[in-house]
């Protein structure tokens, strides 16, 4: 897969997702990540890239041109007429882990990341297939949820985790959350692992996981399971936990 952000700060994109698992799947091969600096692209002498609002008002708004010449530009040098292009703002959808699934299918994406006050709408109507927020509340600028958005798909890529199957168990691939995870010492702070985990039995102790985690949805996001379609087992362990 190849993911292009497109940024008035590359550097802040580039130092993230060099590190650590996406920083190794780099080296490996399994995504290609590319961060444009939209200023390289101004056609204004004195290299801005932004102005003030039409209409008045705080703060300054990103150009429609650097925008669409760098994306035309990610495109031209793609051989591709149109690419995929995500528009991160605090007006999108909020991201879902089944929408990072689906993402994680295409072959290119780009991201585009606003800041100041946001971007010229015409732009956006004229580009963008897909606003993403990260959550309800508001960041200077659109680095950080590009970050979080790649990290997201890059982690869904064959390869990029020990265990491809590793994601599966975790919070949010389907509608339970995870169930807690222990390793040594065996006790800690007078605190001990659940006996459970020490045995040896895997029945048991996949029965145990299972339990904790329809427990803790139960507990900290019932609309989960409200939602859910689920197994016989799940909804079992969910009536002895409503019954109790
Ligand atoms: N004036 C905009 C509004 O009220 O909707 C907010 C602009 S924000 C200060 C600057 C940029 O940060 C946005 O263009 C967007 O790219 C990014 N951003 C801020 N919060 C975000 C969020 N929750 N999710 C995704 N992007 C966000």
């Amino acid at each position: 897969m190849r993911i292009d952000i497109l940024t008035l700060f590359p550097d802040m994109c580039e130092t993230v997702l060099s590190e650590s698992i996406i920083g190794r799947a780099r080296e490996a091969g399994h995504v290609d990540i590319a961060c444009h600096n939209i200023r390289d692209y101004t056609e204004d002498k004195h290299n801005r890239v932004d102005d003030y609002p039409y209409g008045g008002g705080t703060g300054m708004v990103m150009q429609a041109q650097p925008i669409y010449d760098c994306y035309e530009d990610v495109c031209k040098k793609a051989g591709a007429g149109h690419l995929h292009l995500i528009y991160m703002t605090p007006q999108g959808r909020t991201l879902t882990q089944s929408r990072v699934r689906e993402l994680a299918e295409f072959d290119h994406l780009v991201i585009l990341c606003g800041h100041y006050e946001g971007v010229d709408e015409r732009v956006l109507d004229e580009l963008v297939d897909e606003e993403i927020s990260i959550g309800d509340y508001v960041l200077t600028g659109g680095e950080l949820p590009a970050c979080i958005l790649a990290d997201s798909i890059c982690r869904m890529l064959p390869g990029v985790l020990a265990n491809d199957e590793a994601f599966q168990q975790e919070s949010h691939y389907g509608h339970l959350l995870e169930y807690p995870q222990y390793t040594r010492p065996a006790e800690w702070h007078g605190r001990e692992v659940p006996e459970v985990l020490l045995s040896g039995d895997h029945a048991k102790v996949d029965r145990w996981r299972l339990e904790q985690a329809v427990s803790r949805t139960h507990e900290r996001r019932p609309d989960l399971l409200e939602a859910a379609d689920l197994t016989p087992d799940e909804a079992e362990i969910l009536r002895t936990l409503t019954e109790e």
